[in-house]
């Protein structure tokens, strides 16, 4: 995998396991997040590094954060 806007590798994944407690008969997902330097955008799926991404903490690249932003700032001013 490589960042959309650098194309640098990026590394680290999500695990999502699943565990099975047996004292209480009930399945539980777990996920794992690898240390990883790179977020996937919830707005516009892209993989990016955070290098490139003002705030990787939002899981919004820079582009979509700030239209993002915008649209707060209008509505806002409305
Ligand atoms: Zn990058
Ligand atoms: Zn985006």
């Amino acid at each position: 995998m490589k960042c959309e806007i650098c194309g640098c590798k990026v590394y680290g994944e999500v695990e999502v396991s699943e565990a099975h407690l047996a004292e209480n008969d009930t399945y539980i997902i777990k996920v794992d997040e690898n240390e990883r330097n790179w977020i996937c955008c919830d707005s516009c799926n892209k993989i990016i590094c955070h290098k490139c991404c003002k705030n990787p903490a939002t899981g919004y690249c820079d582009a979509c954060l700030g239209s993002i932003n915008r649209h707060e700032y209008l509505r806002k001013a409305d």
